[in-house]
């Protein structure tokens, strides 16, 4: 080795030069021009989640979307928490609804207002919406080209809130969802999915008033839900 500096410090290069050739024909291709690509930014991990349910409201406005604005009074458009781990899904308001703009307020309401008791569960720790958010007159079925117009609000709601568990009510609500039409007792009580969240089939609070006897079905669905959110607390 040489006792001069400066010709050390020459040796030292020619070696390294030396170095690097040989990893070039080994096939190295030099160091990366790009840093390293950061992690997403908290605003776009927003973006990722969509937009927030009150811009999603603000959108909506005084909806004309459909025929249906001719015969409501106010638009109806879900409540609950916007971080809900589970999210009730109905068909489209009914007269209640449609005089006080919540989901669920009048007998059917009362109903699911039960089994949430029932489950140990708040009103304002689930969400709460309907496929239809005018109410069709004299409580008939949303018509396909209603469900049409207001799907897409629905999927902008789910999009923000992303819950873990979304429970259908009853067939309507079930058949939007998935874009099924197999008969709900077939779809009733199996797990299914949506755009990679859960989502358990059961029967409507109306139906359950008019046939009180299925009740313990729908607690079954329902016991199920509270077990896969028990064993996934933490995801
Ligand atoms: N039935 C529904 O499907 N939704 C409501 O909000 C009330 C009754």
């Amino acid at each position: 080795m040489p006792e001069d500096p400066a010709e050390e410090l020459l040796a030292l290069a020619e070696h390294l030069t030396e170095w690097l050739r040989y990893q070039r024909r080994l096939g190295w291709r030099g160091l990366p021009q790009e840093p390293p690509a950061a992690p997403p930014a908290a605003s776009e991990a927003a973006a990722e989640r969509g937009v927030t349910l009150e811009e999603i409201r603000q959108e909506m406005g005084r909806c004309r979307r459909c025929k249906l604005y001719a015969g409501a009074k106010n638009l109806v458009f879900g409540e609950g928490s916007p971080n809900a781990r589970m999210m009730f899904i109905g068909e489209a308001p009914g007269a209640e609804e449609d005089l006080e703009g919540r989901p669920f307020v009048g007998p059917a309401g009362q109903i699911l207002n039960n089994l949430l008791h029932k489950l140990g569960l708040d009103r304002e720790e689930v969400y709460i919406a309907n496929v239809v958010k005018s109410r069709p007159p004299g409580n008939r079925d949303p018509q396909p080209d209603e469900i049409e117009a207001c799907l897409p609000y629905l999927l902008k709601q789910i999009k923000a809130i992303r819950p873990q568990v979304i429970v259908t009510l009853g067939k309507v609500a079930t058949h939007a969802l998935l874009g099924s039409k197999e008969p709900l007792t077939r779809l009733r009580g199996r797990w299914q999915r949506y755009d990679h969240i859960l989502v358990m089939p059961t029967f409507h609070p109306s139906y359950l008033l008019r046939f009180p006897r299925e009740r313990q079905k729908t607690w079954e669905d329902m016991q199920r839900v509270m077990e896969y959110l028990a064993e996934h607390e933490q995801d």
